[in-house]
């Protein structure tokens, strides 16, 4: 499968889940920009589509129309994103790698979503605090998604919170890191070592923080999925 399918269930299973109730379900124009991405050689880390689902329906759920990304690639989370949000939907999308988006916006101007993307070429952390020094920003976000340098995921986290608005959602991504987090240390590959203990970390840490609830779903490479409570 020419995808990024994850591999938290077993890979029939998810092939099952893939091709009876994603699959079938996914607008076109999504299809095409994952089938453009297949063939990049970072291919394997957009959305898994089924994580990707959720999320859309989580964004509907909210009737979300400002929204914070933090790590694009190609775009597939973030024309999601764009389309299941109003026609008025402002998304603030941060990337350093503006050739990685470029792939995908000849797909969001074809789905006429680009109107409501801010593309932000930068490292999201500077960015995450100018606007935070905006008291305009504070607390007005109803959703923000995160899928970039793992390591950072607390420091995004931290300005999150405060940018989201009570009852919003942060979703992190790759919080199972390929289901590493649950295996003796030995047994993991060296290369895959340093991103497993950044994910341990941050799922202690999330896991202890009373200003959110929070649900871990083994969907994709694990989303987990933060409310402001307060
Ligand atoms: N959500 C995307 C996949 C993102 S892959 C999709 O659905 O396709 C991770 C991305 O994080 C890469 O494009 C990388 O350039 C970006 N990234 C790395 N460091 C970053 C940083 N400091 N701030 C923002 N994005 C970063
Ligand atoms: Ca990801």
């Amino acid at each position: 499968m020419s995808t990024n399918t994850g591999i938290l269930q077993s890979k029939n299973l998810t092939k099952y889940i893939l091709e009876t109730s994603v699959f079938p379900r996914e607008p076109k124009i999504l299809k095409e920009l994952r089938d453009a991405t297949a063939s990049h050689p970072w291919g394997f880390m957009g959305t898994a589509p089924d994580a990707g689902q959720l999320m859309a329906l989580l964004l509907k759920l909210l009737n979300a129309k400002k929204t914070i990304e933090v790590g694009v690639f190609t775009g597939y989370s973030l024309l999601l994103t764009a389309l299941s949000t109003p026609d008025d939907g402002k998304i603030v999308a941060i990337d350093p790698d503006r050739e990685a988006y470029e792939i995908g916006q000849p797909f969001i101007k074809r789905a006429g979503v680009q109107h409501k993307i801010d593309f932000i070429e930068s490292p999201a952390l500077p960015v995450l605090d100018k606007l935070l020094e905006d008291p305009s920003n504070v607390g007005t976000f109803e959703f923000a998604f995160v899928d970039a340098d793992k390591h950072n995921y607390w420091n995004y986290h931290e300005r999150l919170v405060k940018l989201v608005k009570i009852g919003g959602l942060i979703i992190y991504d790759n919080t199972l890191w390929g289901g590493t987090v649950s295996w003796p240390e030995e047994d993991v590959p060296a290369n895959k070592r340093e991103s497993r203990q950044s994910a341990l970390t941050f799922n202690k840490a999330i896991a202890g923080d009373s200003r959110i609830e929070i649900s871990v779903a083994s969907v994709g490479d694990g989303f987990t999925i933060c409310r402001r409570a307060h």
